[in-house]
């Protein structure tokens, strides 16, 4: 396992399927009865939810009550309004329906999770504590910390609730690339990609009330601070607005847009040709193993488009949770292989036609109009489309990943690799609205550093990383229609700004 040494995975031997929950922390002292509590973090949802499935069926057992707790860090991993407003909105629903249709209180905490979980945990006389799973260092820290902070008498387990394979039983290493994992995946699939059990209402209920949560005053608060990377209209937050991007009626993925989703994912002028799923797979508002089940439940009318589907869904993603797990330097030149290091460092001092500041980039001054139009496109809309950032084309057994424009240009741009993917990483993480997610921490070193790549001929700058240029681009799609799109685009966000902020002086004119 990465990072807590100590732990042992163990068999479950309740509903969810063997591997899926490992022990992070055995209590020493003698059996307790003291209630469950599932810390969530990254799979914020009630629906089919491991974790939560996990934590109910522990409480039933033991005959205790359960109840859900979330932490708000003060700073985490640099998240704005753009962010932090869609998770709270999301989670203001979620607290709602988990009391209405279970019966279970959530908790909400600020500051350091390393002292609020172990405090409530003291608090309440817990047992057991629930917790899902994510590969960043940051949580797992805190979670290394919690282990130690809480009392001999509590039990710490964790479930992977956000893969379909979970992480450590996918592989037990760290992998090259998609072919190296997928065959391990799919291995694993009859036993992995089941029906979940319905949930019902815990056999316990929890004594006390939950504690008033004033969202709407959080929300301003967390708008008001991160106000640098406003809110976006498009993508409205929480899980009912998920399901219905999967499979609404009006515009579902599965049920209406599946068909094009082979050829149009590779049009930046059809930002609705790709799922669109990413920002709720981010925030644990859909479970990507629902968005599988529910995929190969049409297969049988449009095979190609949903095999392409479940190996972005499964093969790539579950690998972005592969090399975060394994590779604690996920985000540096240091966990990239040692044949793209050397090369990179062979040539970081190759002369650049242009270098520029992050402030430069940031602000998409640069003279090439195509990437300009790519980072508005992410700074003002908050998702780029795939193919800026990654390319595909099909081949007759393979999708072949191609360079990624956006990112290799900062390589080309700034004064070395190490650079390159530090601006990046804080470019995607501050901007997109599905950033500080492992897909793209893989993604930027995957672009820069080779990461689940191939070596290729050697050239300027590069070495042996893949190479793209913008005459690459112009033959696989209309460039100048990509920029006027965004052109556009940005003129109207620009717009409904200014009149929503017209409208609200008026407001408060009015109230004064
Ligand atoms: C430089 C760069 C930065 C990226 N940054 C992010 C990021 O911040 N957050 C993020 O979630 N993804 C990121 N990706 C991966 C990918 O581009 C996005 O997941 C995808 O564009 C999301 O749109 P979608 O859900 O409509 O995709 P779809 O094509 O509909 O794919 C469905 C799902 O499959 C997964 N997926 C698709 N492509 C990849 C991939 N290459 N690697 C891993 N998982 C994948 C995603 O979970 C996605 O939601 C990045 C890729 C690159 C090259």
């Amino acid at each position: 396992m990465a990072s807590v040494s100590s732990t042992t995975n163990k068999l479950s031997s309740s509903v969810q399927p063997p591997g899926r929950m490992r022990v992070l922390k055995e209590r020493s002292g003698p059996s307790e009865d003291g209630p469950v509590v599932y810390w969530m973090f990254r799979d914020q949802r009630i629906r089919d939810n491991w974790a939560l499935i996990h934590a109910v069926d522990e409480a039933n057992r033991a005959g205790v009550p359960v109840a859900v707790a979330f932490n708000l860090f003060d700073q985490f991993l640099g998240a704005k309004a753009r962010q932090l407003g869609f998770m709270l909105r999301g989670l203001k629903q979620l607290q709602l329906d988990l009391q209405e249709s279970l019966q279970i209180p959530f908790f909400l905490f600020q500051g350091e999770a390393e002292e609020t979980i172990p405090d409530f945990l003291r608090e309440c006389g817990a047992s057991l504590l629930v917790t899902d799973f994510s590969p960043l260092r940051k949580v797992q820290r805190c979670k290394e910390e919690i282990c130690k902070r809480v009392s001999d008498l509590v039990t710490i387990h964790e479930v992977d609730a956000h893969n379909v394979v979970p992480t450590w039983v996918a592989s037990e290493k760290l992998e090259y690339g998609a072919r190296t994992i997928r065959g391990k995946i799919n291995k694993m699939l009859p036993e992995c990609l089941i029906d979940f059990p319905t949930l019902q209402p815990p056999s316990r209920k929890w004594a006390a009330t939950s504690r008033l949560i004033d969202w709407d005053d959080l929300i301003a608060d967390v708008l008001r601070k991160g106000a640098e990377v406003p809110e976006i209209e498009w993508c409205e937050p929480g899980e009912k607005a998920a399901m219905e991007v999967l499979m609404g009626s009006k515009n579902g993925f599965l049920t209406k847009r599946l068909k094009g989703y082979s050829a149009d994912r590779n049009n930046p002028l059809k930002p609705r040709g790709l799922s669109g799923l990413s920002p709720y797979l981010h925030f644990g508002q859909i479970s990507s193993q629902r968005c599988a089940l529910e995929a190969r439940r049409v297969r049988k009318l449009f095979p190609q488009a949903v095999d392409t589907f479940l190996e972005e869904l499964i093969v790539r993603r579950e690998l972005a949770d592969n090399f975060c797990f394994y590779q604690h330097h996920y985000d540096s030149l240091q966990g990239a292989w040692g044949w793209a290091r050397k090369t990179l460092m062979d040539h970081a001092s190759d002369e650049r036609e242009h270098i520029y500041t992050r402030e430069q980039l940031e602000k998409a001054k640069t003279a090439d109009p195509l990437w300009n139009a790519s980072q508005l496109e992410m700074v003002y809309y908050g998702k780029m489309h795939g193919f800026m950032r990654q390319c595909h084309i099909a081949s007759n057994i393979s999708v072949m990943k191609m360079l990624m424009y956006w990112a290799k240009k900062i390589l080309e741009w700034t004064r070395g690799p190490e650079e390159a993917l530090e601006i990046s990483i804080y470019l995607n993480d501050k901007y997109e609205i599905d950033g500080r997610d492992p897909s793209g921490y893989v993604g930027c070193m995957w672009s820069i550093c080779g990461i689940h790549d191939q070596g290729w001929r050697e050239r300027p700058i590069f070495g042996k990383i893949r190479y793209m240029n913008y005459a690459g681009c112009k033959r696989k799609f209309d460039v100048d229609g990509y920029i006027s799109y965004v052109k556009r685009l940005v003129g109207e966000i620009k717009k409904r700004k200014s009149e929503s902020l017209l409208s609200q002086k008026a407001k408060e004119l009015r109230s004064s």
